[in-house]
């Protein structure tokens, strides 16, 4: 069998354009033989982006539904995209994405992904304008993220360079800033934990390449880690976008690559 999956998905019932089910009939429509859903997962602090718990329950029973009406069109996944400060029983889930969105310095959550401005605003407000310490603060999250709950695929790793693809809030060839993404990615790895190629950043115009960047996609490499291609979708257009670019760095590399979990 050709596979086609994708296991990052989002809907209206999170921060995505479209329900579940025009997902499944968009994703059977291009060719996919799996999907799986992972809302975001409820973090009390912020609610703007992910499912209360109201709406989880929901998204479960909504999810599941689908799982059966389409099983012979389509292998469904029930998943969830758990933040690093996300409060959720993890029981009734196919598979998890561990992922780290916040910095909490001080008693405040600070966003990582919103925009330029917010990021800068929090350097200079709780990091003293030092962008690395902050950069070394989120890969300590991530680099613990095993240790606050079980998951299956490390999600979009390098987030904190979103703005950065043009090198202009910091230099990733510096150092400082490999030493806090390698060491989280050593970590990571003890934990046979399997990392995204994330191409969601592409089709809203952030970047022009997935996450994460070939240089740490080498260290996976070296680590015998393994790597699977995720949309990061938040609409139907998402599906697939940029597949074929994520696909062509993967073979360059030569990395180990899974397509179902
Ligand atoms: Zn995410
Ligand atoms: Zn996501």
């Amino acid at each position: 069998m050709n596979v086609k999956s994708n296991f990052h998905t989002h809907t209206t019932y999170c921060d995505g354009k479209n329900t579940p089910e025009e997902m499944i009939k968009s994703a059977i429509e291009k060719g996919f033989t799996h999907l799986g859903f992972s809302g975001h997962a409820y973090t009390s602090f912020d609610l703007s982006w992910c499912m209360s718990k109201e709406k989880t329950k929901e998204y479960k029973n909504e999810i599941l539904r689908l799982k059966d009406k389409y099983k012979n069109e389509i292998s469904i996944y029930l998943g969830l995209e758990m933040d690093y400060y996300s409060e959720e029983n993890l029981a009734d889930y196919d598979y998890i994405i561990g992922s780290v969105h916040y910095v909490e310095k001080n008693g405040v959550y600070y966003p990582v992904d919103e925009s330029e401005e917010i990021l800068l605003n929090a350097v200079n407000d709780a990091w003293n304008g030092d962008i690395y310490a902050f950069i070394d603060d989120y890969y300590s999250l991530v680099k613990n993220l095993p240790k606050r709950f079980d998951f299956d695929i490390v999600g979009h790793i390098d987030l904190v360079t979103k703005f950065n693809e043009s090198g202009n809030l910091f230099d990733e060839n510096c150092d400082k800033y490999k030493n806090s993404a390698y060491c989280a990615i050593d970590e990571l790895l003890s934990y046979h934990k399997s990392f995204e190629v994330n191409t969601g950043a592409i089709i809203r115009g952030y970047r022009t390449k997935p996450y994460p960047s070939d240089m740490l996609l080498t260290r996976i490499k070296e680590g015998n880690g393994r790597v699977i291609i995720s949309a990061d979708a938040h609409s139907v257009d998402g599906l697939d976008f940029a597949f074929d670019k994520a696909q062509e760095i993967i073979d360059s590399l030569k990395i180990k690559q899974i397509k179902v979990l």
